[in-house]
């Protein structure tokens, strides 16, 4: 059974040795670093002022593609790339990744015409070769809206068929950490970078506990700035003289009250923009606007123009089944960290690609790229750290195509029977039913077994009587998952918050569990269901 360090054996770890990295940002780009780094060998610490995840890496659109939109912007490099490492990704997360046939709709109206869209679609199976998940398939208007209702339209000409894949962001990251945590490294969330200075051969990295203000200075050989839209804000901390080399785009998804089918749709709205829907269990979600932005990036929310905007996109092109506001369970914004160019395109043509610059004092700065594309941007990190560090590269070779992350180790193609036995043994030993063992399953992966002698001290009470989420799965997600608040727990390592009522029904009971393994006073049980709520309010909602 995995061991995890405490959060205050960890503060301990980090006042007491010298590191080899330090990762500043706890998104999929610092989780997959810290993962890289600590499997080859190097002694790691990471750092993340918010939650893991709260940054962009929990509001994408949750999947892992190629990227069909791109070859419009002839950026073929970047669809091979994040295709091929899709295949890659299936193996070594299988429990996260979930192999869907996207329908991609043309119609009279359509910018492209059908036979443009079906030269992509041929390109992007040449681009996927050998890793592709299913060549594309073309149906009619009638043997589409057979399959999916939900599209049925006068005006569709017909649409191509694609296998692409949907995650859990924020479990992704979790899961890299968890693998990180596993190999030795330290992974502290609640704790933000206050400032980098290289001092003779180290950096001094002081850092802030944001739980209660204690403020600590840790060496480090190595500093990666892994911090997306805030990459420009934390160069600024160590060279005044940083010129911005990001660019923001704002994206909004909407969460509505399940309407669809099973299959995720991507249309290409009337304005040349992407739109898709994404079928959940629970709900929809629609996305995304993309929108150049330069404020804070810690008070990215949703809008009223995001409402408008996403509801009637979708609205536009499904007669039968229109979304009204009321369909609204909740909605989720992010920014894209894109890298900024000289000549001005526009928000949607700006390229998804990378870049790993290697700053004048030797930090290392990530910036750009895609979810997809997380462990090549971390391997081309930790690949550079290696040679700046002097290592030898065939000691500390990249390992994380090799091994699978927390959970995910089985094989994809015996997902279902692999699902079935855990959750018959969870009905089995312990008597938990079908709706909340299919829960813990797809959650916990490989990694069921580490629920057992939590269920065996706590029982296996449910939260409440109309949710799934068991008292012992909270514990678990704070001994195991690093969860420090409710709206941890809500928001990213559950999904919630996103869902009817945005968990505000179990939040007492979430909060009581909190106290008693946290030990937190009264003071910090009311500023954690105020913090909640307010959550909800300011960034949940349509403002
Ligand atoms: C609307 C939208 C939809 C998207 N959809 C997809 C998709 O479907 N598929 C796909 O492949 N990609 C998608 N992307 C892109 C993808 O989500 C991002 O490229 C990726 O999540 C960026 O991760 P990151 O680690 O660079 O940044 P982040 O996730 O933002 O992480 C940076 C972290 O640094 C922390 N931080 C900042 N300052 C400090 C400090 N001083 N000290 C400590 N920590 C600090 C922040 O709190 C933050 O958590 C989407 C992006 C958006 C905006």
């Amino acid at each position: 059974m995995p061991t995890f360090q405490s959060r205050k054996q960890n503060f301990e770890t980090v006042k007491n040795n010298i590191f080899d990295l330090i990762i500043i940002g706890g998104g999929i780009v610092g989780a997959g670093t810290a993962r890289d780094a600590a499997l080859r060998g190097l002694k790691v610490a990471l750092f993340e002022k918010n939650d893991f995840s709260a940054g962009t890496s929990s509001q994408s659109t949750k999947l892992i593609h190629g990227g069909l939109r791109y070859l419009k912007n002839y950026d073929f490099f970047l669809v091979r790339e994040a295709a091929l490492e899709r295949k890659k990704l299936i193996e070594i997360a299988p429990h996260l990744c979930d192999i869907r046939d996207f329908i991609v709709p043309n119609y009279k109206w359509s910018q492209d015409h059908f036979l443009l869209l079906r030269l992509g679609l041929i390109g992007y199976d040449v681009l996927s070769f050998p890793k592709n998940l299913g060549l594309h398939k073309w149906y009619n208007k009638n043997k589409i809206e057979k399959i999916e209702p939900l599209i049925e339209n006068d005006e569709l000409r017909g649409a191509g068929i694609i296998k692409d894949v949907m995650t859990n962001d924020s479990r992704l990251v979790i899961a890299n950490l968890q693998n990180a945590a596993t190999e030795g490294a330290s992974i502290i969330n609640y704790c933000r970078v206050e400032n980098i200075n290289k001092k003779d051969e180290y950096y001094d990295v002081k850092i802030i506990d944001l739980e209660n203000g204690d403020k600590y200075s840790v060496k480090t050989k190595m500093v990666i700035n892994a911090t997306g839209p805030w990459s420009d804000i934390v160069s600024k901390k160590f060279d005044a003289k940083h010129n911005n080399k990001l660019r923001l785009t704002w994206g909004a998804h909407l969460v509505l009250n399940k309407k669809s089918g099973t299959h995720p749709v991507l249309i290409v709205n009337k304005d040349g923009r992407a739109v898709f829907l994404i079928p959940h269990e629970k709900f929809d979600i629609i996305g995304t606007t993309d929108i150049d932005y330069k404020g804070d990036p810690d008070l990215i929310a949703p809008t009223e123009f995001d409402k408008d905007y996403i509801l009637s996109s979708i609205n536009s092109i499904l007669p039968n089944n229109k979304y009204s506001n009321e369909d609204i369970l909740s909605a989720f914004s992010g920014l894209r960290p894109l890298v900024l160019k000289k000549t001005d395109t526009s928000e949607g043509k700006v390229s998804r690609k990378h870049l790993i610059r290697v700053e004048e004092n030797g930090v290392i700065t990530a910036i750009g790229g895609k979810l997809t594309t997380y462990r090549l941007m971390a391997k081309e990190i930790v690949d550079k750290s290696i040679k700046i560090l002097k290592l030898k590269k065939s000691e500390h070779k990249c390992l994380t195509g090799d091994y699978p992350v927390f959970g995910g180790d089985f094989e994809y193609k015996n997902k279902n029977i692999y699902f079935q036995n855990e959750k018959n043994r969870l009905e089995k030993d312990f008597g938990i039913d079908e709706e909340t063992s299919s829960f813990i399953v797809k959650q916990l992966g490989s990694e069921v077994k580490i629920l057992d002698p939590i269920l065996i001290q706590h029982g296996v009470e449910k939260i409440s009587n109309n949710n799934y989420l068991l008292t012992a799965m909270i514990i678990y997600y704070i001994q195991y998952e690093f969860a420090r608040t409710p709206i941890d727990i809500l928001r990213r390592r559950t999904w919630i918050m996103l869902e009817k009522g945005n968990g505000l029904n179990i939040l007492d009971q979430v909060i009581d569990i909190m106290t008693s393994e946290l030990n937190w006073d009264d003071k910090t049980k009311n500023m954690m269901k105020k913090r909640t709520i307010d959550y909800i309010n300011n960034f949940m909602k349509i403002t």
